[in-house]
Protein backbone atom coordinates (compact mmCIF):
# COMPACT_ATOMS: atom_id res chain seq x y z
CA UNK A 1 0.00 0.00 0.00
CA UNK A 2 1.43 3.60 -0.70
CA UNK A 3 2.92 5.63 2.07
CA UNK A 4 2.97 2.45 4.08
CA UNK A 5 6.64 1.98 6.19
CA UNK A 6 6.12 -1.80 6.66
CA UNK A 7 4.87 -2.29 2.70
CA UNK A 8 8.38 -0.16 1.29
CA UNK A 9 10.45 -2.03 3.63
CA UNK A 10 8.68 -5.77 2.20
CA UNK A 11 9.40 -3.89 -1.26
CA UNK A 12 12.96 -3.63 -0.90
CA UNK A 13 12.26 0.13 -1.32
CA UNK A 14 14.09 2.01 1.44
CA UNK A 15 16.19 -0.22 3.94
CA UNK A 16 16.08 -2.74 7.09
CA UNK A 17 18.10 -5.05 8.97
CA UNK A 18 16.68 -8.08 7.24
CA UNK A 19 16.82 -11.39 9.41
CA UNK A 20 14.81 -13.48 6.54
CA UNK A 21 12.61 -13.01 3.80
CA UNK A 22 10.22 -15.83 2.01
CA UNK A 23 7.58 -15.37 -0.28
CA UNK A 24 5.27 -14.46 2.54
CA UNK A 25 6.78 -12.67 5.12
CA UNK A 26 9.94 -11.05 6.14
CA UNK A 27 11.20 -10.87 9.51
CA UNK A 28 13.88 -7.55 10.58
CA UNK A 29 15.29 -5.96 13.31
CA UNK A 30 12.90 -3.25 14.83
CA UNK A 31 14.43 0.08 14.36
CA UNK A 32 13.96 1.04 18.07
CA UNK A 33 14.35 -1.75 20.62
CA UNK A 34 12.45 -2.68 23.33
CA UNK A 35 14.28 -5.83 24.47
CA UNK A 36 17.78 -7.04 23.50
CA UNK A 37 16.41 -8.92 20.53
CA UNK A 38 13.67 -7.26 19.27
CA UNK A 39 12.19 -8.61 15.69
CA UNK A 40 9.20 -7.61 13.58
CA UNK A 41 7.40 -10.87 11.74
CA UNK A 42 5.81 -8.71 8.92
CA UNK A 43 3.66 -10.31 6.26
CA UNK A 44 4.47 -9.02 2.42
CA UNK A 45 0.44 -8.46 2.16
CA UNK A 46 -0.92 -4.81 3.87
CA UNK A 47 -3.33 -6.42 6.46
CA UNK A 48 -3.82 -2.99 8.81
CA UNK A 49 -4.08 -4.91 11.83
CA UNK A 50 -5.43 -8.17 14.06
CA UNK A 51 -8.88 -6.49 13.77
CA UNK A 52 -8.84 -6.60 10.04
CA UNK A 53 -8.34 -10.27 9.70
CA UNK A 54 -10.05 -11.91 7.21
CA UNK A 55 -11.02 -15.59 7.03
CA UNK A 56 -7.91 -16.01 4.07
CA UNK A 57 -5.79 -14.55 6.23
CA UNK A 58 -5.50 -17.60 8.68
CA UNK A 59 -2.89 -19.32 6.76
CA UNK A 60 -0.92 -16.13 6.80
CA UNK A 61 -1.09 -15.59 10.82
CA UNK A 62 0.01 -19.17 11.65
CA UNK A 63 3.48 -18.54 9.28
CA UNK A 64 3.88 -15.40 11.02
CA UNK A 65 3.80 -17.21 14.54
CA UNK A 66 5.53 -20.08 13.31
CA UNK A 67 8.04 -18.10 11.69
CA UNK A 68 8.99 -16.37 15.36
CA UNK A 69 9.31 -19.71 16.55
CA UNK A 70 12.28 -20.77 14.33
CA UNK A 71 14.02 -17.04 14.33
CA UNK A 72 14.03 -17.45 18.19
CA UNK A 73 15.45 -21.01 17.68
CA UNK A 74 18.15 -20.32 15.23
CA UNK A 75 19.34 -17.54 17.87
CA UNK A 76 18.93 -19.59 20.90
CA UNK A 77 16.21 -17.69 23.02
CA UNK A 78 14.84 -19.89 25.66
CA UNK A 79 11.92 -17.63 26.32
CA UNK A 80 10.87 -14.35 24.84
CA UNK A 81 7.63 -12.84 24.29
CA UNK A 82 5.33 -12.63 20.73
CA UNK A 83 3.00 -9.06 20.81
CA UNK A 84 0.67 -8.12 18.19
CA UNK A 85 -0.27 -4.18 19.24
CA UNK A 86 -3.63 -3.78 18.05
CA UNK A 87 -5.09 -0.63 17.04
CA UNK A 88 -3.98 2.68 18.12
CA UNK A 89 -5.32 2.29 22.02
CA UNK A 90 -3.47 -1.10 22.04
CA UNK A 91 -0.14 0.99 21.08
CA UNK A 92 -0.27 -0.40 17.12
CA UNK A 93 1.82 2.82 15.93
CA UNK A 94 2.16 1.15 12.38
CA UNK A 95 -0.64 0.41 10.11
CA UNK A 96 0.61 -2.95 8.29
CA UNK A 97 0.51 -6.42 10.59
CA UNK A 98 3.57 -6.98 12.24
CA UNK A 99 4.49 -9.46 15.52
CA UNK A 100 7.30 -8.57 17.86
CA UNK A 101 9.35 -10.89 18.89
CA UNK A 102 11.36 -10.13 22.13
CA UNK A 103 13.74 -11.26 24.41
CA UNK A 104 17.47 -11.88 24.80
CA UNK A 105 16.75 -10.38 28.60
CA UNK A 106 19.35 -13.01 29.75
CA UNK A 107 21.68 -13.88 26.79
CA UNK A 108 23.69 -11.17 27.24
P1 LIG B 1 3.75 -0.91 16.83
O1 LIG B 1 3.75 0.07 17.96
O2 LIG B 1 3.26 -2.26 17.23
O3 LIG B 1 3.03 -0.37 15.61
O4 LIG B 1 5.25 -1.14 16.47
C1 LIG B 1 5.92 -0.51 15.42
C2 LIG B 1 7.38 -0.81 15.59
O5 LIG B 1 8.04 -0.51 14.38
C3 LIG B 1 8.06 0.02 16.68
O6 LIG B 1 8.64 -0.86 17.64
C4 LIG B 1 9.13 0.82 15.92
O7 LIG B 1 10.33 0.94 16.64
C5 LIG B 1 9.31 -0.01 14.66
N1 LIG B 1 9.73 0.73 13.48
C6 LIG B 1 9.25 1.90 13.00
N2 LIG B 1 9.84 2.24 11.86
C7 LIG B 1 10.73 1.25 11.59
C8 LIG B 1 11.67 1.03 10.55
N3 LIG B 1 11.81 1.88 9.51
N4 LIG B 1 12.44 -0.08 10.59
C9 LIG B 1 12.33 -0.94 11.62
N5 LIG B 1 11.45 -0.79 12.63
C10 LIG B 1 10.68 0.29 12.62
ZN1 LIG C 1 1.65 -2.00 4.34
Amino acid sequence: MKNCIFCKITNKEIPADIIFENEDLMVFKDASPSAPIHYLIVPKEHIQSIAHLENNHKEILSKLIYIAKEEAKKINLKGYKLIFNVGKDGGQVIDHLHLHLLGGWNNK
